[in-house]
């Protein structure tokens, strides 16, 4: 490739990536993250349409940068399978939500959830991986055959279904702002995580009680 080539190229990357909305990942765990999508505060909802959402799950390295860029042309000459995915990314996210939220003390919430992931796992054919990632660390992978649109959510819930599985439910919690919403695994040896992220409603919290003693 010529020098001249090359920065083309590299100008090109640099303003995709600049065009990309910025998503938080706080949660620990990739079913979290995706709960915490519906947190319009700090930006549009991940789920706000297609292309949003499968960009979203290339910055969770969920789709790498070519299945992503493949599922987006493919949207565009199917623009009623992207809406279905859509539609069916928000109820999972519902259901989520209130898995994370509830999921531990209310056993209906636990079941619903466990259904609504055995439907979008039982919908989905595909090839399982495990994958060499550009940073060394491995990670697995589900490459779906026939409708690909099918098999978007399938990381998502398998996530989900490990919190299951490990019994982890006891220790999501939601961010100590209430205004805030987000909600996160709580990996502290001493269990006691208040925020979502320490730089914006750890760092507001902090403020206000600076602010209080001021005064006091
Ligand atoms: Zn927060």
């Amino acid at each position: 490739m010529s020098p001249s080539l090359e920065l083309s190229a590299h100008v090109h990357h640099d303003r995709e990536r600049r065009d990309r909305p910025q998503f938080a990942f706080v949660a620990e765990r990739l079913w979290l993250d995706f709960v915490n999508t519906d947190t319009g505060v700090r930006g549009p909802d991940a789920l706000h349409d297609f292309n949003r959402f499968v960009l979203w799950l290339e910055a969770a390295h969920v789709l790498d940068a070519e299945r992503s860029a493949t599922m987006r042309r493919r949207s565009e000459q199917q623009p009623a399978g992207a809406l279905a995915v859509l539609g069916d990314a928000r109820r999972v996210r519902t259901v989520l939500r209130a898995l994370a939220e509830r999921g531990v003390f209310a056993s209906d919430v636990r079941m619903a959830a466990l259904s609504e992931i055995n439907r979008v796992l039982g919908r989905s054919a595909g090839t399982r991986r495990v994958e060499l990632r550009p940073d060394g660390s491995f990670a697995r992978a589900f490459v779906p055959v026939g409708d690909a649109f099918a098999g978007l959510l399938i990381p998502v819930v398998e996530n989900a279904a490990d919190a299951l599985i490990l019994d982890q439910l006891g220790r999501v919690r939601r961010c100590a702002d209430p205004r805030c919403g987000r909600v996160f695994q709580d990996e502290t040896k001493n269990g006691r995580r208040r925020w979502c992220d320490m730089a914006t409603c750890g760092n507001r919290a902090k403020a206000a009680r600076h602010r209080m003693k001021l005064h006091a």
